[in-house]
């Protein structure tokens, strides 16, 4: 007997801007079912960090907000579904975010036999976004997030979890987070409604953590 909840629902998206709180409710929902987190985000930079082939073609996008290239994230994500973990269920974090990765997806998953059950679509008005990026604190060994203003550490600039150096993402300053949101106004948002006709899309309301958790395990157990 184990007390893991069981999601009805559980190979998931989460579509949202940067800022929406992906990552945080991600983090939260592995802790408790136990299933896989796959940011695109967080794979990119370590392939930046070791400076992989893939590392270094995504470097210089990512520096200035832009999207790096399609079948690049695609295939990353392609291996990564295919893992085993994934077969208790997955999140995909930050990924499609273009029409053209969704249909790559698509292929992806057909391959596999697998299917998404749920689109969660995290809506939250700019002002907060730019509010919340310009304040998010990351841990460099754990990658726990932070934030100055609502979710402060609690000794300043060291993680709560691992006593680990916390610092800004590059682009997390004002200007590139700017940039970040018209990316995801102009390639990602189509995909609210590429979701909504295909009935897989539930939106969540910006909110406090537990109350979007408990929207979430409404919605999915
Ligand atoms: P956020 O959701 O806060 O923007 P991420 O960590 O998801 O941050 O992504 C950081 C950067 O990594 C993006 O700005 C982009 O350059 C790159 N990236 C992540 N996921 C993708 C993706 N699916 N397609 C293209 N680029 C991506
Ligand atoms: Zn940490």
């Amino acid at each position: 007997m184990s007390d893991i909840p069981e999601l009805r629902r559980k190979n998931l998206i989460f579509l949202g801007a940067p800022g929406a709180g992906k990552g945080t409710i991600a983090k939260e929902m592995v802790a408790k079912y136990h299933i896989a987190h796959i940011s695109t985000g967080d794979i990119l930079r370590g392939e930046v960090a070791a400076q992989t082939p893939a590392g270094k073609q995504a470097e210089a996008l990512m520096k200035s907000g832009q999207l790096v290239p399609d079948e690049l994230v695609a295939g990353m994500v392609r291996r990564r579904i295919a893992e085993p973990d994934c077969r208790r269920g997955f999140i995909l974090d930050g990924f499609p975010r273009t029409i053209r990765q969704a249909e790559l997806l698509e292929d992806a998953l057909r391959e596999l036999e697998l299917n998404i059950d749920a689109v969660v679509f995290f809506e939250v008005d700019d002002e907060t976004l730019l509010r919340r990026l310009t304040a998010r604190m990351n841990c460099r060994k754990c990658d726990a997030i932070y934030n100055k203003i609502s979710r402060p550490p609690k000794q300043e600039g060291v993680c709560d979890i691992c006593g680990g150096e916390l610092f800004q993402r590059p682009d997390d300053s004002l200007e590139t987070a700017k940039s970040r949101l018209k990316v995801f106004y102009g390639q990602t948002a189509p995909l609210v409604d590429y979701y909504r006709k295909n009935g897989l899309l539930f939106a969540v309301a910006a909110d406090t953590i537990p109350a979007m958790m408990k929207r979430i395990a409404e919605e999915l157990e």
